[in-house]
């Protein structure tokens, strides 16, 4: 294969995982060098450019090289100016250190206020089951009404359950039926570093003006912005300005508007429209996730295969993605098909750590244990310190280890309140920064759980 079709067909793979958005800003613009013995050169127009592929794209070039042409050992970036005066390229791991880029838009003329959607996330490839119905069926709606019914709308559950995916699809639904309508799409974390770009350049006004313009406005991962008062006040004014103009807003969380640490009104006012939580799949679910992906890899997954998958990885549905994929790159490597026995066999590591998942009531046997206190007391109402302080330890471990809401783990001890266990898990936080001896007790912990 020569470096020219070999770099099409990268290309073409990286383009399905990264979309075409990033595709086209970052990786087009790229030209194959001079070929250089078991290397791949890649020619970057400039350094900056050069630099944010080495740190953003550079492993994952490498790994489909190596799987599309297995005499390639590495792959080099450099400047196409720097490579006409000098023909021999410098590994890119040595090129890594050079100064960072202070803009990552400007330069490459891109809409920088949204991120770029994947290809992947529509409502065709997202499957319904009884734990996401609710969210998928208020998406759909939103996405298809021309008036707003419900603002905001607000997605919430666990990690990878499928909220950016429901986002993604809801903007690319409207962009492919109302391409006139403006639909921003941004993580909360990148909503905040804009907020602060403006500020620092003193642009707030244009920085305001681009949000609030918009017809559609989605923030992905509000939770981010827990703490961070001048975001949150800037975004609450941002929200307040687009439901007086009625437009829509979509905002996803990983805990309900209610459970979010941050201002009260803006708390009321995030609930004000339609909440709708994703809940933890199911195991119907998994097993048709499972059959689907399958499909669109075009490979032939043996169902006893599919079922133990769906049976085994419960954590959520992003792992059970990973696992699947594992599972079939490991077969068009080494050419054979797939069965139950190579499949276990490949994710066993993965499997070992789902199996491993601490439970709250771990914690709290292994706390009591440690402290040499009853279970009953650890549990109890009890407010004497040396009772009261393992308890807070425990919660904070509840919260460190589990995927459990503050509620959920206030209800596992003893029907406590969220306040309570935020308390405590600020409190230890606290006590952690200040006492050594305190601190080897809560990693002791903490290692015997995660390594049981
Ligand atoms: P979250 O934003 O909730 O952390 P994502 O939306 O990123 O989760 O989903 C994680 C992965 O799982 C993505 O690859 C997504 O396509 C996939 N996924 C989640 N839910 C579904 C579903 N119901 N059907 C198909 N794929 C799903
Ligand atoms: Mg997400």
């Amino acid at each position: 294969m020569t470096s020219e079709a070999l770099w099409h067909d990268i290309l073409n793979r990286l383009t399905l995982e990264i979309g075409t958005a990033a595709a086209k800003s970052w990786l087009h613009p790229l030209t194959v060098g001079k070929s250089h013995q078991n290397g791949l050169t890649l020619l970057a127009p400039t350094r900056f450019m050069r630099d944010w592929i080495v740190t953003h794209y550079l492993e994952k070039i490498k790994s489909y090289c190596m799987t599309l042409s297995p005499n390639i050992r590495d792959v080099f970036v450099d400047i196409s100016s720097l490579t006409q005066l000098n023909d021999s390229p410098k590994p890119a791991s040595a090129l890594v250190d050079l100064p960072k880029p202070q803009d990552d838009g400007a330069l490459m003329g891109i809409d920088m206020m949204g991120a770029p959607l994947d290809p992947r996330f529509t409502f065709d490839q997202f499957v319904v089951g009884k734990p996401n119905e609710l969210a998928y069926a208020a998406a759909l709606r939103v996405a298809e009404s021309d008036k707003v019914l419900f603002n905001p709308l607000f997605l919430y559950g666990g990690v990878g359950l499928g909220k950016t995916h429901l986002m993604h699809a809801i903007a690319w639904h409207i962009k492919s039926c109302h391409p006139q309508r403006k639909v921003i799409y941004l993580s909360a974390e990148k909503f905040m570093y804009q907020f602060i770009r403006a500020l620092r350049f003193k642009d707030t006004v244009s920085f305001k003006e681009q949000f609030r313009s918009v017809d559609v406005l989605m923030i992905d991962d509000v939770q981010f912005i827990s703490g961070k008062e001048t975001t949150q006040e800037e975004f609450f004014h941002t929200f307040n300005a687009l439901v007086d103009h009625n437009h829509q807003i979509i905002v996803s969380a990983d805990k309900s508007p209610s459970d979010l640490e941050m201002e009260e009104r803006l708390k009321s006012r995030l609930g004000w429209g339609l909440v709708a939580d994703i809940h933890p799949t199911s195991y119907e679910l998994r097993l048709g996730i499972l059959q689907s992906k399958a499909d669109h890899l075009h490979s032939i997954v043996p169902n006893p295969v599919l079922e133990f998958l769906a049976s085994k990885i419960t954590s959520n549905i992003r792992e059970l993605e990973g696992a699947l994929n594992r599972i079939v790159a490991h077969s068009t490597l080494v050419g054979r098909s797939i069965t139950l026995d190579s499949a276990q066999e490949v994710l066993r590591d993965l499997i070992k750590s789902n199996d491993r998942r601490v439970s709250i009531d771990d914690i709290q046997k292994r706390v009591a244990e440690y402290y040499g206190l009853k279970l009953p007391d650890l549990l109890s109402s009890r407010r004497s310190q040396n009772i009261a302080r393992p308890r807070q330890v425990a919660m904070y471990l509840s919260k460190a280890l589990t995927s459990r809401s503050l509620p959920e783990i206030g209800r596992k001890f003893g029907g406590r309140d969220h306040t309570t266990v935020l308390h405590a898990v600020r409190k230890i936080d606290e006590i952690l920064t200040q006492d050594k001896e305190f601190r080897t007790d809560v990693e002791t912990l903490r290692r015997t759980l995660e390594t049981q």
